[in-house]
């Protein structure tokens, strides 16, 4: 990790109030624990009250896919058919990422999806900075449990919260980024490219982009 990269993760730790870090289970047990821990964590965190989402919470929202995967897929929040079944992307945005993934050749057994934020925003709204940074701990601890090679950034959102900046999505979309040290890419939410078909053809530039260094990585 750089030296600026661990500055950025050491302050986004700071300001979202976390105090302690998940070691990784030593041995052949790891993989298997993995699996149990995130479950493990993904129970005793919902009944969370840390933030307003709260509130609204059907369902915690936690994330999916595979936990021992080298690539993981990061949100903005969930929407109401997630709220509804606890989990991540199930709406129509849900469906046009397995068409997305599926023209990289990924399914969503290959990678692990979550969101920045693991409630319902009401009426979809962006998640306030307040929630952000309360929500942020359960996600670092997601990545140091599953440890990725490689992130890909859904939304402008969840973007700028995890880079640190309030750049726009075009500049987010011009280099691969860093977080907590590992390569992150950013394209649109795919809810965005539900709105604007206009903005298809760049994600697919974006999903490419990443495609090709996800590759090398495998
Ligand atoms: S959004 Fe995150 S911090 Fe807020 S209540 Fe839900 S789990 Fe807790």
């Amino acid at each position: 990790m750089s030296r600026r990269a661990l500055l950025q993760y050491l302050e986004l730790l700071k300001q979202s109030g976390i105090r302690q870090l998940y070691h990784e289970p030593a041995g052949a047990q790891a993989a298997l624990d993995k699996k149990a821990l995130l479950k493990s964590l993904a129970l005793k965190y919902s009944d969370c009250d840390k933030c307003p989402l709260a509130a609204g919470r059907l369902n915690l929202v936690y994330g999916e896919g595979n936990e021992n995967s080298i690539a993981m897929f990061i949100g903005e929040g969930p929407g109401d058919n997630e709220n509804k079944i606890g989990k991540p992307f199930v709406g129509a945005a849900g469906q046009l990422l397995d068409k997305m993934l599926a023209a990289i050749n990924i399914t969503r057994q290959d990678i692990y999806i979550t969101n920045i934020v693991k409630c319902r925003p009401p009426e979809n709204r962006n998640p306030s900075t307040e929630e952000r940074l309360a929500c942020l701990p359960y996600l670092v601890e997601q990545i140091q449990i599953i440890q990725p090679k490689i992130l890909f950034i859904m939304g402008l959102v969840a973007a700028q919260s995890l880079l640190g900046n309030t750049n726009t999505l075009t500049w987010h979309r011009q280099s691969c980024h860093e977080f907590m040290g590992i390569p992150a890419f950013v394209s649109y939410h795919p809810a965005a490219l539900l709105r604007n078909s206009n903005w298809k053809r760049p994600a697919w530039e974006d999903l490419q982009a990443f495609q090709k260094e996800y590759e090398k990585l495998l």
